[in-house]
């Protein structure tokens, strides 16, 4: 319940009561009940250009812009996207790319990649007539980045900020140890792309309740999920789900994509975090990984850094320690039952596993662009498999470094 009333308020802020009367505050899930947005296109040069969305009715929105990298995100209520394939993989004037997708129940968004500053000159649903169907219009104007970037302190205020996560499940006395499993991605963000369509965040979503299923088997563990469906969460609020639930591990789940100039790497790799990247490969990977802010439109200087102070530096040697510890043991785990990457243990940057009293690790289960890899990733046995593996990889680390998770605990 705790979302609902959450996306209630950020509705409520974002578009005005009568978005809450558009938005999922209809009981009944039926497709039809939300408004879909079924063309689009763009129009104008590199000063002046249009993005023009037709939609089966009038909705409201809210546009803002953000900067570095420059971007318009414009918020409407939950939305059925229909578009035609590659919509926004390609712009035109000053859009230089868009993306679209589930913000948060209730709530879709979506972020509009600019070549250059620009600024919001116009940005309003349009009417359906006769001839035509209701319209989200947005008009783009160049401009420069002293501009841009005095605009952005003035609509700081106005700016509408995300809902803090929702908590996560409460432990009601359960003293048994956390996991966190964490599917990577969701909603606007939909991580890789196989060529055939399949996108990381579905499959890693499947992947994540099943090891939340097998770990529960062991009746040892608490599982707490970042996400259960397909909506966006920040990674700096993942991690914050893995320390107000005083986790003892955190294992993030995702599957790579290398385009055809880059080679056909192969397997599963288990990282952990480290500011040196072991090698460029990892480092592009969690650069890659970290944009999922910016991919959903987060303006990345409102993100505390709340990591800092000598005591965290001694935690971090520790939870580092036991994160390379934990990645060991899931290596060997895996190796078993899937290919691993010709080099399966690396470390880098990510942002997601930047918790510093939490061992985490971050697996890359294979690559969608890879035939036999995305034949395995795609197989419902494989992740029946790789589940059991990385549950047995978690409850070998746990019981050695846990109290009260040893062998005899059940
Ligand atoms: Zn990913």
């Amino acid at each position: 319940m705790a979302v609902r009333a959450a996306s209630g308020v950020f509705l409520a802020v974002l578009c005005g009561a009568a978005a809450l009367a558009a938005g999922r505050a209809v009981a009944s899930p039926i497709a039809d009940s939300y408004p879909i947005a079924t063309d689009v296109r763009l129009g104008g040069d590199d000063t002046d250009s249009r993005f023009v969305m037709d939609l089966s009715r009038k909705i409201d929105l809210h546009a803002f812009t953000l900067a570095d990298p420059y971007r318009v995100v414009v918020d409407i209520p939950e939305v059925i996207f229909k578009l035609p394939p590659k919509s926004g993989e390609s712009g035109r004037g000053l859009i230089k790319a868009f993306r679209f997708g589930l913000m948060m129940e209730g709530g879709s968004r979506i972020v509009v990649d600019l070549v250059k500053p620009a600024r919001i000159d116009k940005a309003f649903v349009m009417d359906a007539s006769a001839a035509d169907p209701a319209r989200l219009v947005l008009v783009l104007v160049a401009t420069d980045r002293d501009s841009f970037l005095r605009k952005l302190a003035l609509d700081d205020k106005t700016n509408v900020k995300l809902p803090a996560a929702p908590e996560p499940q409460p432990a009601n006395g359960d003293s048994r140890p956390v996991v966190v499993v964490d599917p990577g991605h969701g909603g606007i963000d939909t991580g890789t792309r196989a060529p055939g369509g399949e996108l990381e965040k579905d499959i890693v979503l499947d992947l994540a309740k099943r090891l939340r299923d097998r770990i529960d088997k062991f009746g040892k563990y608490r599982v707490v999920m970042t996400r259960t469906d397909d909506t966006f969460i920040p990674l700096a609020e993942r991690v914050d789900i893995a320390r107000k639930a005083q986790a003892s591990l955190f294992v993030s789940l995702h599957a790579d994509y290398l385009s055809h100039r880059e080679g056909d790497a192969q397997g599963a790799t288990v990282y952990t975090l480290s500011d040196k990247a072991t090698d460029p490969e990892a480092a592009k990977l969690a650069e890659e990984e970290n944009r999922a802010d910016v991919i959903a439109g987060i303006d990345l200087k409102s993100q505390p850094d709340d990591v800092a102070g000598i005591l965290v530096d001694l935690a971090e040697r520790e939870t580092k320690t036991f994160s390379i510890q934990f990645a060991h043991k899931l290596v060997a785990e895996l190796k078993g039952i899937t290919k691993l990457h010709k080099d399966p243990m690396k470390s880098a940057g990510f942002r997601v596993l930047r918790a510093p009293d939490v061992p985490a690790a971050l697996v890359e289960l294979g690559y969608v662009s890879n035939k036999d890899d995305l034949k395995s990733l795609m197989s419902g046995a494989w992740r029946d498999q790789m589940a059991d593996s990385i549950a047995k990889a978690i409850d070998a680390y746990l019981s050695t470094h846990v109290a009260g998770a040893g062998p005899n605990a059940d």
